[in-house]
């Protein structure tokens, strides 16, 4: 069962990214306050840069400080488990549509280059692999190496 990631508004990046890698992550926006925020939390980790916040949280928390990306990836999908790539903007589970079935009106190029496509069911938006998924995919893979060569026993 996975783990919801909980992020603070510094965090953006790494929420979305952690949204397409496959990870359930809310994100809060920068306008609520640390009690505001403490108070949202139900079970699940919390990833913040912001160290007297997570002193302060009732659940687990992760200190981002030093952290670099692939380490953030790392440990998110060893504490809170990760699914099917969810939307970087709203954090649905997305559909995968193959071409064919594509029912969007889409640029030519696109449409004969691409095969697999993705549908968020809630911001109604279709992504495709371009060359920023190609980008991600890369982070993702060392993220997935580091994952089978180490395991999770070292998560801090
Ligand atoms: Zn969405």
């Amino acid at each position: 069962m996975a783990v919801k990631c909980y992020a603070d508004a510094m965090l953006g990046k790494f929420a979305r990214l952690a949204r397409v890698y496959g990870i359930d992550m809310e994100y809060f926006p920068s306008t609520l306050s640390d009690n505001e925020i403490l108070g949202m939390l139900k079970g699940g980790i919390l990833f913040t840069s912001d160290q007297e916040l997570c002193q302060r949280s009732p659940v687990g928390c992760v200190y981002t400080a030093q952290l670099d990306m692939v380490e953030l990836l790392y440990r998110a999908a060893c504490l809170c488990g990760k699914g099917p790539s969810r939307c970087a903007y709203c954090n649905k589970e997305l559909y995968i549509l193959p071409g064919e079935s594509a029912f969007f009106p889409l640029p030519p190029k696109v449409k004969a280059y691409h095969q697999d496509f993705f549908y968020c069911p809630q911001c109604k938006k279709l992504y495709w692999k371009g060359s920023h998924w190609a980008r991600m995919l890369k982070l993702f893979k060392e993220v997935d190496s580091k994952l089978e060569s180490e395991g999770c026993h070292n998560r801090g």
